[in-house]
């Protein structure tokens, strides 16, 4: 940046008009009557951005200056959602910025929406990242997020005939004003080729010796990975982090080697191929498929992260202290080839013995498991991992013996040894990217209470019974920055009457709301915030999806990806019930509460059965719009391409929050999180964070239905059958009988035929079994609901109960727990002195 804008002042309308101004015609090159509304909006941004910079200095150089130790979170993705308000909110600068803008006759509103979100990730697990940047800023912990600068992000979805259809999410299309590239910090990145002896050359050692366990990597070809820098900035305090986020770009000498060969179009396929590297984001969520290119994205960001990492914990000190600068959180298994490369950096490059490096390694590094399902535990075939990492491939052989062998030798059976070997024999041979993490690591948590205990006792047991005091659990959490203040202003101009602006830090603050509880006059406050937000719904979705929706009805929201473990298929039971007992007269239309019921959910591109279930929806929702008998009573709203900023919508309308996955599926759930914390009563099973909502709001205040986990367990184990199911419910046999009808496919029997026979015959995740408890759970929320005071009672004591699930609190139990770096807040002296 060439020029450096004067802050000292604080800025007003005039002088923040002034450097809108300037962004517009200095920067960007365009006059104010020509301005698009992009123009206008990036000019907007990058004139926010300049105040977010000197705090970022002076976070850089406190933090780099004294000898702190920071977190070094890193995570395959990001799901940011919009920049602009958030940066507003963190500087301080919203209602300048609006009043500047009115003056020029613009509206800041008008301008916020044309922010393309930043998509870099498929849901829970990205937003989680998101939310942990934002807290670990806010709580002035010194930490980089590292993660890849996709060039798509998560697609765009949109419905054709009902079915869903994938557009590539352009989001750099227009530029973003938010990133700082800096291409002259790239790191090289090496693929493929061969290990060999070492040649005397050993970079790290004193005497240039190579190291007693150094073996060479020849890569084959490489990469350059170039750093974009985002701010990170943190709410009410001067300290503004970074998330480094890497691109791939061809090597020059690449390049030149070729062209130099006269093989122009050779040189282009190369170019091509190292870039695509960063191309595209894979979009499966929990199931992720075994390819090479995913591979190449997970090395390449950690091999550049560790790089960077290093620089900037040791610069020139010394490598033993590693663990007491940085500490590194693996979310999830995407980043577990960190674990090797720090092994190659320490004992290939730097000269260490095993032994030495293994230690320093284990000492930095700890897992977050998100799952419990088998399928979405990564492996990699020894074939791939060979052909494009062979060096890091002898080092997790090498890791593999020695654990394996300390297994033995503490009088492990042979059958033990196999379980835990970090190698899978069948089908065929492959590498457990969570078992390496877990020998890798010094802690492995999970995302939740329930969730950590099902690792301990299934998923990782046996490592638990070997490593006891190596599990541990942090609940996840979500930013009240982004998921109340922003999202919901209503409510938050509500709770800073009531208890203060204090909250917006410190989520417990919020159980100062329970003495109002009582109160009818700060009942009706909360009832017209949440009709206010209805209507905000209402309009947006007439806008955005065409949508024509009643503001005075029960909203019932599931939101989430479309994955069967979900079991939005349960929620579409439940409406086809409705529907079907009003059509055939057992219920008087009259005696349905009205009802919005609320989809919203993109499916993997490749799940066939999601894509299904997502037709389904569809096709429920017309064939109910289309029945004058339903009008007013019933009526389901899909609106396409679910995303963080749809959520920042929908979430503060809500009443009801749909949290249905079938028990010891779930790992935490965050979505569920939001509904709480904005006043929307949860119907769910013990599942996941669920579990300690319940605890926390009280169970007359959250509508529990279906088995527990130890009852599913036990019903698979003695051989599900879902046909009795149905033949034991005619509700049930109906309402599935009704879809197989082809009643909402024009007549057609074999449209959801797939959905229909999965539902018979195999139904994995035992909707049928949970039905009729569903069901009846539903009764209970409409006989609530009919009492408005003692529902919104409740709904405000799910809000002042729930501020334990602020990630900040989130972030406390990482820095107790596992990473023990202390907060420094930045000192001022950057620019101005
Ligand atoms: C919070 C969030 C999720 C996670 O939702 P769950 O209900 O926990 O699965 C997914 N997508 C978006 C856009 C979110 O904001």
């Amino acid at each position: 940046m060439g020029r450096v804008t004067d802050t000292h002042a604080a800025p007003t309308p005039s002088s923040f008009a002034e450097e809108f101004l300037d962004e517009l015609h200095f920067e960007l090159g365009v006059s104010r009557e020509t301005a698009s509304p992009t123009d206008l909006y990036v000019a907007l941004a990058r004139a926010v951005r300049r105040h977010l910079v000197e705090g970022w200095f002076d976070t850089l150089s406190t933090q780099l200056g004294g000898d702190s130790k920071f977190v070094a979170y890193l995570s395959a993705e990001y799901l940011l959602g919009r920049q602009l308000e958030n940066a507003l909110l963190a500087t301080g600068l919203t209602e300048v910025a609006r009043d500047a803008l009115d003056g020029l006759g613009l509206s800041l509103d008008e301008l916020s929406e044309q922010e393309v979100e930043p998509g870099l990730g498929n849901g829970g697990l990205g937003r989680l990242a998101a939310c942990f940047i934002d807290s670990l800023a806010t709580m002035d912990v010194p930490a980089v997020g590292y993660g890849i600068r996709y060039e798509y992000g998560i697609f765009r979805q949109t419905f054709v005939d009902g079915r869903q259809v994938e557009q590539a999410d352009d989001w750099l299309a227009l530029g973003s004003p938010w990133e700082i590239p800096h291409p002259e910090m790239a790191v090289t990145v090496g693929f493929g080729g061969h290990t060999e002896e070492p040649a005397g050359t050993g970079e790290g050692t004193a005497d240039g010796a190579p190291g007693p366990d150094a073996r060479q990597w020849v890569p084959g070809w490489t990469v350059e990975a170039v750093p974009y820098n985002y701010l990170v900035p943190g709410y009410g305090t001067r300290n503004v982090n970074t998330l480094r986020l890497w691109s791939a770009r061809a090597t020059k000498a690449f390049n030149l080697e070729i062209f130099n060969s006269g093989d122009y179009e050779a040189a282009v396929r190369g170019q091509t191929y190292a870039e695509n590297i960063s191309k595209v984001l894979y979009p499966e969520d929990s199931t992720p498929q075994g390819k090479e290119l995913r591979l190449q994205q997970q090395y390449f960001f950690v091999a550049a992260s560790l790089a960077d990492t290093i620089a900037r914990a040791l610069g020139d000190g010394d490598l033993h202290a590693l663990p007491d600068r940085v500490v590194f959180q693996l979310n999830d298994t995407h980043p577990v080839i960190a674990i090797p490369e720090m092994m190659r950096l320490l004992v290939d490059v730097h000269g260490l013995g095993w032994d030495e490096a293994w230690d320093l390694t284990r000492r930095s590094f700890n897992y977050t498991c998100h799952t419990l399902l088998p399928e979405a535990l990564e492996i990699w075939s020894v074939d791939l991992l060979g052909r494009l990492l062979p060096r890091h491939l002898e080092i997790i052989y090498r890791i593999n013996e020695e654990f394996l062998a300390s297994l033995r030798d503490s009088g492990g059976n042979e059958l033990q040894v196999r379980r835990m070997s970090i190698i899978q024999e069948q089908p065929e041979r492959a590498v457990r990217m969570a078992y390496l993490a877990t020998v890798g690591s010094t802690k492995v948590n999970g995302v939740a209470a329930l969730h950590s205990q099902l690792l301990r006792d299934a998923v990782l047991h046996d490592f638990s019974d070997l490593w006891p005091e190596k599990f541990t659990n942090v609940t996840n959490g979500i930013t009240p920055r982004r998921f109340v203040r922003l999202a919901n202003p209503g409510l938050s101009a509500l709770l800073d009457e009531t208890v203060g602006t204090g909250w917006v830090k410190d989520l417990d603050q919020l159980r100062g709301l329970e003495a109002h509880a009582e109160d009818p006059e700060f009942r009706r406050g909360f009832r017209d915030v949440k009709a206010a937000n209805k209507q905000r719904l209402v309009d947006l979705l007439a806008t955005r999806d065409g949508l024509h929706l009643p503001t005075d009805a029960l909203y019932d929201v599931m939101v989430k990806r479309l994955h069967e473990y979900k079991r939005q298929m349960l929620k579409v039971l439940h409406v086809v019930t409705l529907y079907d007992q009003v059509r055939s007269g057992a219920l008087d239309p009259a005696d349905v509460t009205p009802r919005v019921v609320v989809f919203g959910a993109k499916a993997a591109p490749g799940y066939r059965m999601a894509k299904d279930i997502i037709a389904l929806v569809n096709a429920v929702a017309a064939t109910i719009d289309a029945d004058p008998a339903l009008a007013g009573r019933l009526q389901i709203a899909f609106p396409a391409n679910y995303n963080v900023t749809l959520a920042e919508k929908l979430i503060p309308a809500a009443d009801l929050s749909e949290q249905i996955s079938l028990a010891g599926k779930e790992a935490s759930g965050t979505g569920n999180m939001k509904f709480a914390l904005n006043g929307a009563l949860t119907i769910g099973t013990l599942d996941g964070a669920n579990v300690e909502i319940r605890d926390l709001v009280g169970d007359d205040n959250f509508f529990l239905f279906g088995m527990t986990e130890p009852e599913a367990e036990a019903l698979g184990q003695a051989g599900y059958d879902p046909g009795s199911f149905y033949e034991q419910d005619p509700a049930l046999k109906s309402a599935i009988d009704l879809i197989a009808s082809g009643a909402f496919s024009h007549g057609d029997p074999t449209a959801f035929e797939s959905i229909v026979s999965d539902l018979l015959w195999k139904d994995r995740f035992m909707v049928l079994a949970d039905y009729r408890a569903y069901l009846d759970a539903q009764s209970r929320v409409e006989a609530a609901y009919a009492d408005p005071d003692a529902w919104t009672r409740s709904a405000i004591l799910n809000v002042a109960r729930s501020g334990f699930f602020s990630s900040d609190r989130s972030i406390r139990d990482y820095l107790d727990r596992i990473w023990h770096a202390p907060a420094v807040p930045a000192r001022s002296n950057g620019l101005r002195d």
